[in-house]
């Protein structure tokens, strides 16, 4: 009884000092995965994913046997039933039966159903070793049921590559690579280093469909990851009804999102984009995200064949008939990537229809980024700092609820 009444109080006390933390916790729901029940996570110390395929993996898309084999090899995932098995977390723990190893906001867990992991021992009292990436994109090894470990077989006719390295999506279809198209994938922020896309191995979910991101549209999407889905690039609906993209399709090749796989709109000349995946590839279609920690992204060619409207044109293409263009303007004129960068070509801004190769300004950007870690460590730092704790017996809607000792159920989608 005196328990009871103590957690009343507790409970009494914890809504009065969410309902001081209101101001900050309202402006925090604009982004979603702000919103905090638990201290956001450090990514210092840990392992990211860079070694998930193997010390000596050869990050070669062209190398078509090395892949079909990964992309068709039956895979290890977590099985959880219930209503949302897709954004079930399961917290490793540090002992068969014993405490999570991490848990913190979007950090230290593994999602359901379509998350491969490495199972590293064999089952001790109902329990096995394994290691996964968490949202962090950090390893994390630890002990889960073993009754959750099942090995699916992925579909046979299709796979995905997403390289967060050249930010494309490379599509196989029966041993072979079919085409590839243009994507944006998680980029960090000081509050949000769980934005980073996680490496490693999944399998197409549920087809989804179109979810609202901080006004942003986000349309056909179909679930790998939790709360990371492959989907349209978004859009924002203007006054007057105009979907317009071209913000969001202008970072297409770059890091951008939420975690999420922003997929290009416009189709190739193979016909790939967002609604060839949603129309064609299955469920249980094997994904795989390379890491780009310490990979470097070489410059284009210079000789490569770029162009621009001389009429006072904005952008440079990749093709000399952009259908951005209008037609009496077209074919555009040539010029070559060597002089992107000098005075009559340096304030043309990327087309966001054509997507030409990005200026060597950005790639050394990210080039460095990716040498020191995108995760520098001052960011996790500050972050822990800057970011209002809400106590863990505060469990907000759109996060997490316990279900199980080990299970969690994440509700929202972000983009
Ligand atoms: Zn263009």
């Amino acid at each position: 009884m005196l328990r009871t009444i103590q957690r009343k109080t507790a409970l009494l006390l914890t809504a009065l000092l969410l309902l001081s933390l209101l101001p900050t916790a309202s402006l925090a729901t604009s982004s979603s995965k702000n919103v905090n029940n638990l201290p956001v996570g450090t990514t210092e110390g840990y392992e990211s994913g860079a070694n998930w395929f193997g010390e000596d993996f050869s990050y070669d898309v062209t190398d078509e046997e090395t892949m079909w084999e990964l992309l068709t090899r039956p895979i290890t995932v977590l099985d959880i039933g219930g209503d949302a098995p897709e954004k079930t977390r399961v917290y490793p723990l540090d002992s068969p039966g014993g405490e999570k190893v991490l848990y913190e906001f979007m950090g230290g867990s593994f999602f359901g159903n379509l998350g491969g992991v490495h199972v590293l021992g064999e089952d001790e009292d109902g329990y096995t070793l394994i290691e996964g990436i968490d949202d962090y994109d950090r390893l994390i090894t630890g002990y889960v049921k073993t009754r959750l470990l099942k090995e699916v077989t992925p579909n046979q006719k299709y796979g995905i590559i997403i390289d967060k390295l050249t930010q494309r999506l490379y599509v196989y279809i029966d041993g072979k690579l079919w085409s590839s198209c243009a994507i944006s994938t998680g980029l960090v922020n000081d509050a949000q280093p769980f934005n980073e896309t996680a490496t490693g191995e999944y399998l197409l979910g549920s087809w989804v469909g179109g979810f609202d991101s901080e006004g942003m549209y986000c349309d056909m999407a179909i679930r790998f990851n939790g709360g990371d889905l492959i989907h349209q690039v978004p859009y924002v609906t203007l006054g007057d009804g105009t979907k317009r993209f071209s913000k969001y399709e202008a970072l297409l090749g770059q890091k951008a999102s939420h975690g999420c796989v922003r997929t290009a709109r416009i189709a190739n000349e193979e016909g790939l984009c967002i609604r060839w995946l949603w129309e064609n590839v299955k469920k249980k279609t094997k994904v795989l995200v390379w890491d780009d920690d310490g990979r470097t992204l070489p410059y284009p060619d210079d000789a490569l064949d770029l162009y621009y409207n001389e009429n006072g044109g904005s952008y440079y293409h990749s093709v000399a008939d952009c259908n951005s263009v209008r037609d009496k303007y077209l074919p555009l004129t040539g010029f070559k990537y060597s002089e992107l960068d000098t005075a009559a070509y340096a304030d043309l801004e990327r087309c966001p229809t054509c997507l030409p190769e990005l200026r060597k300004s950005i790639i050394d950007k990210g080039n460095a980024a990716r040498g020191t870690s995108s995760l520098a460590s001052g960011t996790a730092a500050s972050s822990t700092d800057a970011t209002p704790t809400i106590p863990p017996s505060s469990i907000d809607g759109t996060m997490v609820i316990s279900t199980d000792d080990d299970v969690h159920i994440s509700i929202s989608d972000d983009d």
